[in-house]
């Protein structure tokens, strides 16, 4: 048996995802909406995995983390505040000869849409000025349009975890370092959005905010940077496809004293997966001066009072789910055919085993039916008759469902079943009483 991995992985991938339920494009029947996607059967279920196996990382296996769900629309005076009004663009070109848009930084990897052989660096449109473009979505808040009052979807979780940070010290009784977690959708007008759920103009993220004292930040940066790759490694990601990037001089953000991230090895190349930021005092004393609002902690042990560090942890959703099928995407070559497997860690597979009767009849179903109904209290399981039992294994290979099940004649008989693996493909008898613990036991 030999393993490869074929170049047009992406292509693959997104058909893949149309053809198994993760991923669709949204409002297909009309043509699609750019950059915005559906999660479909299997999608919505990976995505939930993955962010409950944040979750527990991030919040409930630590003491002093805890979690916050904070609204989309916030006050628009927070977005000033925290400088996205007048600094969160992006430099903008128009090519006057193909009307395409771009931002001025990705010439280099941005695809002519007249010569698509060529990028826009080298296919000889002409360019107008950089102009600078606010990835903020604007909208209005109120009933009648001229007097409503403008309000921004958020670009980043963050800011409401900031301005909700005296409500959480208070009700939690956190005491520095503590941290608030949060996951949820963000929007950005991205100026050239591709590769799929890569670059989207509607993602979530998983954002945790750690509240510091100033002098301390950069042990803790060191501490999450660490926690973070090593995240990546328990989803299952191989650890030769991730690296840390270390932003430079010119590619801080306006916030960040220090700045890395978690780069996977895409099939377009090396890309963030991950921001881990220090982000200083700036967002607490830029809320503190604009909402006048006193932000500082006091610390009842050594009776200092000043306004945390904050050290940021901050992940796309979307982005994690995508590499997770990257990661796991493979086309085996068998003796007399080729089988596509996504080798999904069993923790985050959507389905944990597929539960087939052999043949449909002799009281196979039945019983295959039955244990389909005891493990849905436990898992998410799929039971299917249809087809060849081959061919059934191979639709679950493509999905990345770990196991499956048959019930066959012996099972009638001895109570007994077959439990497959979908990456070695052998096969184990076992007692169905102890399928549940079998399964929980790898799952888990
Ligand atoms: P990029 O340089 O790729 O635009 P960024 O540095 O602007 O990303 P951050 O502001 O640090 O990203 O956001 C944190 C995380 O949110 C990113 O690492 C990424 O995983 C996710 N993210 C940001 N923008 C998008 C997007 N348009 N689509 C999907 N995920 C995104």
């Amino acid at each position: 048996m030999s393993k490869k991995k074929p170049d047009n992985t992406m292509n693959k991938i997104v058909s893949l995802c149309k053809r198994r339920g993760y991923v669709f494009q949204s409002s297909e029947i009309y043509g699609g909406l750019d950059s915005c996607y559906d999660y479909g059967p299997l999608g919505v279920e990976l995505k939930k995995n993955v962010k409950e196996f944040w979750w527990k990382h991030m919040v409930q296996m630590r003491d002093n983390i805890v979690g916050l769900d904070s609204s989309i629309l916030m006050h628009p005076r927070i977005w000033e505040a925290s400088g996205h009004v007048a600094g969160f663009v992006d430099p903008l070109v128009d090519c006057k000869t193909c009307k395409g848009r771009f931002r001025a930084d990705q010439l280099e990897s941005s695809v002519c849409p007249n010569k698509p052989s060529k990028m826009v660096s080298e296919c000889g449109g002409e360019l107008t000025d950089v102009r600078q473009f606010n990835l903020m979505f604007k909208t209005q808040m109120g009933p009648v349009e001229e007097g409503a009052t403008a309000v921004y979807l958020r670009p980043e979780t963050a800011q409401g975890i900031y301005v909700n940070y005296p409500n959480v010290l208070q009700s939690s009784r956190q005491k520095i370092p503590f941290g608030i977690a949060q996951i949820g959708k963000a929007f950005r007008n991205e100026i050239t959005p591709k590769n799929f759920i890569f670059r989207m103009r509607e993602f979530e993220q998983m954002e945790m905010q750690f509240f510091v004292k100033p002098g301390t930040d950069t042990e803790w940066f060191e501490y999450w940077k660490e926690q973070r790759i090593n995240w990546y490694d328990e989803l299952g990601i191989r650890k030769e496809n991730l690296r840390f990037h270390q932003h430079g001089e010119t590619e801080l953000a306006h916030y960040a004293a220090a700045a890395f991230d978690v780069e996977y090895k895409f099939p377009f190349g090396w890309q963030e997966l991950e921001g881990i930021h220090n982000r200083t005092d700036f967002d607490l004393k830029r809320h503190q001066e604009c909402s006048t609002k006193d932000l500082q902690y006091f610390d009842d042990v050594t009776r200092e009072k000043f306004v945390p560090y904050i050290v940021e942890t901050s992940a796309g959703c979307d982005r994690t789910l995508l590499t997770c099928l990257v990661d796991a995407y493979e086309e085996e070559e068998l003796e007399k055919d080729t089988r596509t497997v996504l080798r999904l860690s069993p923790r985050i597979a959507p389905l944990k085993a597929g539960i087939f009767p052999l043949v449909k009849r002799d009281g196979m179903p039945e019983l295959a039916r039955k244990i389909t109904d005891d493990l849905k209290q436990h898992m998410m399981v799929f039971y299917d008759e249809a087809g060849a039992v081959g061919r059934r294994y191979r639709r679950q290979d493509e999905a990345g469902t770990p196991f499956c099940v048959t019930v066959d004649s012996e099972s009638l008989e001895n109570n007994t079943v077959t439990v497959r693996d979908r990456d070695t493909m052998v096969q184990e008898r076992i007692n169905a009483d102890g399928l549940l613990a079998y399964l929980r036991e790898r799952v888990e």
